[in-house]
């Protein structure tokens, strides 16, 4: 069942969002070289807790940390570790959750560190750029395929890889709520968007091919090539007026 949520709720899914939107902007002013992964989400964590909010990923299905660090040729659910650094030229992406006032936010981008290669910096390019054609498509009376299909059209036809084991979802009063919001699908298809339905869009997006594999620490995603991931969310309203980003400081 997808839940359509109210304008008081909307107002309290803003605040979540903002609050996960503002630690994942910390996270990415912070990544420096040397830097271990769980110092990086340490300072997730404390600025989620200093909000009065929780992280919505700590203890989740047994999660070890507050945001999923995820290195180069890993796509998504990097487990923190006092063992791992960013070093420079590395691409990482942190995908962070708030659960404030009954709501969560959630939301993710892959920053550079540094220094990074021309096609680590255009894979960041055409992965932001997919989520933002994927918002651009919902509005009312659209359908989620419509949603699915634009951020797979700009991404195929640049010639990169579309995770498809993972995918976007529905946001609220939980963290994974209906609907499934693939990054591929065909136009015209699926669920109706209505005013009220809020869900997150979250195009992962590999260098080279779709595959990928499960790391043996039951977590981490990476590519089945080693070749590079990008990952980019936000959690979006569907409004008359068009969508509202909702984890956008
Ligand atoms: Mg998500």
């Amino acid at each position: 069942m997808v839940s359509i949520k109210s304008s008081t709720d909307l107002k309290k899914m803003r605040e979540a969002g903002l609050i996960a939107g503002r630690a994942l902007k910390l996270a990415g002013e912070s990544i420096k070289p040397g830097m271990t992964t769980k110092a990086l989400d340490k300072i997730v964590h404390d600025y989620i807790i200093s909000c009065g909010a929780k992280p919505s990923f700590l203890n989740y299905n047994g999660f070890p940390g507050s945001a999923c660090i995820s290195i180069n040729e890993e796509v998504i659910h990097g487990i923190p570790s006092h063992k791992r650094r960013i070093q420079e030229g590395d691409i990482v992406s942190v995908d962070v959750g708030a659960f404030y006032n009954g709501f969560h936010g959630d939301t993710c981008a892959t920053f550079p560190c540094g220094k990074i290669s021309k096609e680590a910096q255009e894979l960041l390019d055409v992965t932001e750029a997919s989520l933002y054609e994927g918002i651009k498509a919902a509005v009312v009376g659209a359908r989620l395929g419509d949603v699915s299909h634009a951020v797979e059209q700009y991404v195929s036809e640049r010639g990169y890889g579309i995770v498809r084991e993972y995918c976007g979802h529905g946001i609220g009063r939980e963290l994974h709520e209906a609907p499934e919001v693939p990054n591929y699908g065909k136009a015209g298809h699926g669920p109706r968007l209505v005013a009220g339905m809020t869900f997150c869009i979250e195009p992962m997006i590999n260098q080279k091919g779709d595959a990928i594999k499960v790391l043996r620490d039951g977590w981490t995603v990476v590519t089945k090539n080693g070749s590079l991931a990008a990952h980019f969310e936000h959690a979006i309203a569907i409004t008359p007026d068009g969508p509202i980003l909702l984890t956008k400081p």
